[in-house]
């Protein structure tokens, strides 16, 4: 043990006491302890971590070795890309992101480096999802310019193009802390709160004693999964065929014997009936496609048809209501791992020894979910005026515009969606007519949801904020109709 007290008060920590918090904070995936680690490292480093804009500086000043020099080096690079006007663009402005899920987490990075002052609230408690996201390619060479590699040495290694989920946040949660990024957890936003006489607009959060309810907010940007809690809103619903997926993780003990066993990065029925007819032949399994990633798990997603679901008695009753037929009473979870472990077994060649990963529930990692109906967003922002106040509402993610897990769009259009409302947020600052702004939006967020890899911008090295580039073919932008209802407003004038 080190005694840390000298005759002349307390002994400063060491470089090497700062190098090694820093390096357990880099290698943290737990986000209690991502968040607890960075507090510490405040500390010893004398930075306030609820400095905001002061946290990058102070902590670059104060952390000096290679490790988080090579990151500063990545930062600082982005940082001063035009686009962000040497932090100018947003300063002073503070915006609240709901959400710490990777999209949320990489719109508070941009809206950081934006110059404003940002809390995010995120209702859970930790980072538990195993499962894998496909990264389009400028994900990862966007991850990588962030430091991805440094907080996460297997990032992208090799032919790599996906991550797990959990590992994703646990990187950008630590880029937003660097940068400044107010990050509370297991708070949940409520509400909105309409400005009164002397206050402008606030928020309600559960516990109410976070210390966001105290502040007055510019803009709202919110990537909160699923269920969309901004108010203003509306979700459009597309049905399509029915789609049942199964996800299931296996625990990956990094032997050399697994490390070799190839990955399938989609199959699907189309192109290889004859693996698929052989399955179904061998176990009476049906499937329309299958993913095999392997990253901290083996993690294996299927879309599998009904009618083999029901005959391997995963599904005990058939009925033509999704909700119903996929109740947790109609599901048989032991038939539904036998059928996930022969699928996965089969299409790996038996080469896997296939143990489930529990968990944070404690259970066995698999699941079935119903695609039959995506939603999406009816509108990617708003703003909103009460008593000469405006504030700016915006949505991205999976909010915005909902995936269909096996394609792996969910990451490459949340995270563009993320990038377009923090432009539309810069430009909101920049002070362009609210009715102008939300057109603007609107008819970027029709692009969306035909964004793949190969129309997008090739110049991956180059994608900021700013649509143009990314999106290639701007000059057919339609405008979106009228859209004078995103700006709602109690100024009769
Ligand atoms: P999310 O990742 O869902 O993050 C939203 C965050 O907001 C969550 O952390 C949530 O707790 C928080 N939140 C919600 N409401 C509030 C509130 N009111 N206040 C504060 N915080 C709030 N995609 C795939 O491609 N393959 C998969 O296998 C796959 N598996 C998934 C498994 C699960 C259980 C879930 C939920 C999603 C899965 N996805 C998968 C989807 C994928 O995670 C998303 O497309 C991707 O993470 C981008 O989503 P997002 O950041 O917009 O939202």
């Amino acid at each position: 043990e080190v005694d840390n007290r000298g005759e002349n008060g307390p002994i400063q920590p060491t470089d090497g006491d700062r190098d090694r918090l820093f390096a357990q904070f880099s290698e943290a995936t737990d986000l209690d302890q991502i968040v607890s680690l960075f507090r510490e490292l405040c500390q010893e480093t004398q930075v306030d971590p609820d400095g905001y804009e002061s946290v990058y500086p102070s902590l670059k000043a104060g952390l000096t070795a290679w490790k988080p020099l090579s990151i500063w080096e990545l930062l600082d690079a982005r940082a001063e890309l035009g686009v962000y006007e040497t932090q100018n663009a947003c300063r002073g402005r503070r915006v609240l992101v709901v959400g710490a899920g990777p999209v949320g987490l990489r719109m508070a990075i941009e809206v950081a480096l934006l110059g404003a002052r940002v809390d995010l609230v995120e209702k859970r408690s930790g980072f538990s999802r195993n499962n894998s996201l496909h990264l389009w390619p400028f994900l990862i060479t966007d991850l990588r310019n962030l430091g991805a590699k440094k907080f996460y040495g297997r990032f992208a290694t090799g032919s790599l193009d996906h991550i797990c989920i959990r590992i994703l946040q646990s990187i950008l949660v630590k880029v937003c802390l660097i940068l400044g990024v107010r990050v509370h957890v297991g708070v949940t936003f409520s509400s909105l709160v309409e400005p009164t006489a002397s206050t402008g607009w606030r928020v309600s959060t559960q516990p109410p004693s976070c210390p966001v309810n105290t502040l007055e907010f510019d803009a709202v940007l919110a990537a909160d999964g699923k269920k969309n809690s901004l108010p203003g809103f509306k979700l459009k619903e597309f049905r399509a065929k029915l789609a049942l997926a199964i996800t299931a993780n296996f625990v990956n003990g990094n032997t050399q014997h697994e490390n070799s066993v190839p990955e399938i990065s989609g199959v699907s029925y189309v192109y290889r009936m004859d693996f698929f007819n052989s399955l179904s032949e061998k176990y009476g399994i049906e499937l329309e496609n299958i993913v095999y990633y392997k990253s901290e798990t083996h993690y294996f997603v299927m879309t599998a048809k009904k009618p083999s679901l029901l005959k391997k008695g995963v599904l005990k009753k058939d009925y033509n209501d999704p909700k119903q037929l996929l109740s947790p009473s109609n599901i048989d979870t032991t038939a539904l791992k036998k059928y996930t472990v022969e699928a996965a077994d089969f299409s790996t060649e038996g080469a896997l020894p296939l143990t489930f990963l529990k968990n944070d529930r404690g259970e066995d990692d698999v699941a079935l979910f119903d695609f039959t109906s995506l939603f999406a967003s009816e509108n990617a922002a708003r703003i909103v005026e009460r008593k000469g106040r405006r504030i700016l509402l915006c949505v991205a993610g999976d909010s915005l515009n909902e995936p269909f897990w096996p394609t792996g769009s969910g990451c490459g259009r949340g995270f563009l969606g993320a990038f377009d409302a923090a432009w539309m947020l810069k430009r909101y600052c920049g002070g362009i007519s609210p009715l102008e702004l939300v057109e603007e939006r609107e008819a970027l967020f029709y692009l969306l949801p035909q964004t793949t890899p190969e129309r997008l911008g090739k110049n991956l090295t180059g994608y900021t904020i700013d649509p143009k580039t990314r999106y290639p073919n701007l000059s057919e932008l339609v405008p979106p109709g009228d859209v004078s209802h995103l700006y709602d407003t109690d100024n009769p004038s």
